[in-house]
């Protein structure tokens, strides 16, 4: 009964927000509001496919006698609960970025790997929607371009722009990707060609569920965490994220990623060697 799987899924996540929740305790009533906002917010997020997961369950039990309606209602049905898990792994994903690293958390990872990794993850998605990505990495080479972190986290955070940039391109479109060192960090620019995002937007695009258009990223488009979870999780781990667009032109994002003092001798996995 997929109501039941949706009683499940909303549990869990309850539990996830009491946790998130109980952190706060002793915390500053700014805090506490930002916190019952993003509550609501949520709620509201989540109401929308869990009612058309509920009447289209219901429908589908309806019309079982004719194959053609009960293919349609399942479309929709799959259509929404993917929104809602897409939902839940962002929220799961931002209340992890939001969360100090621990120094055990910490460890090394090379952010041209990642890079790279992430970029051939893309690769697909950026053929489905006629874009092509140029990676440029050709200064420093040699320099080591490790940093300490979480390493699946910062792939989130650069697969969020890549998904952006993509999906913001018009066809036939690029996406740039660029590596560059400075004296004590690692910067990664993706730039797009898209419609960019006018000044009055630009401040609040990394708000949790903050979209410019709001009608069209609902349908079939992202959450608005994306960008929320790659600012915390840049900041936790002592970088930031910046942000250049213009209307018309395109936008271009940049992370910043604190270089580890010394990169790790021999094995990728191993801790730095003293
Ligand atoms: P979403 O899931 O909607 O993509 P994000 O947090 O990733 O959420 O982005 C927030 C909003 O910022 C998007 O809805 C979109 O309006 C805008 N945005 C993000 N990246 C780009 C981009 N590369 N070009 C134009 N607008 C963008």
């Amino acid at each position: 009964d997929p109501r039941h799987t949706v009683r499940v899924h909303l549990v869990r996540l309850q539990r996830r927000f009491l946790v998130v929740l109980a952190d706060d305790l002793g915390e500053e009533q700014r805090v506490n509001a930002m916190r019952r906002d993003f509550i609501a917010n949520v709620s509201h997020e989540l109401k929308t496919p869990i009612a058309a997961i509920g009447l289209l369950s219901e429908a589908v039990h309806e019309a079982a006698a004719e194959p053609g309606t009960v293919r349609t209602f399942a479309k929709s049905l799959m259509k929404e609960s993917k929104r809602l898990s897409e939902l839940s792994r962002d929220i799961i994903q931002l209340s992890e970025a939001q969360s100090t690293l621990r120094p055990e958390d910490r460890e090394p990872v090379s952010v041209r790997d990642l890079v790279r990794t992430e970029v051939e993850a893309h690769r697909t998605f950026a053929a489905q929607h006629g874009v092509e990505m140029v990676v440029t990495d050709a200064q420093d080479a040699e320099r080591s371009s490790y940093v300490l972190g979480r390493p699946a986290a910062l792939g989130v955070a650069v697969a969020n722009l890549l998904s952006n940039a993509i999906t913001h391109s018009p066809p036939g479109g690029r996406v740039g990707v660029g590596l560059e060192f400075e004296q004590r960090s690692v910067v990664v620019t993706i730039t797009d060609q898209g419609e960019g995002i006018a000044p009055e937007h630009l401040p609040r695009i990394f708000e949790r569920f903050y979209r410019v258009d709001d009608s069209r990223s609902r349908d079939g488009g992202g959450t608005g965490l994306g960008l929320s979870i790659a600012r915390h999780t840049m900041r936790a781990h002592g970088g930031d994220i910046d942000v250049w667009s213009q209307p018309g032109v395109g936008s271009s994002f940049s992370l910043t990623f604190p270089l580890a003092e010394e990169a790790p001798a021999g094995a990728a996995k191993k801790k730095k060697k003293k």
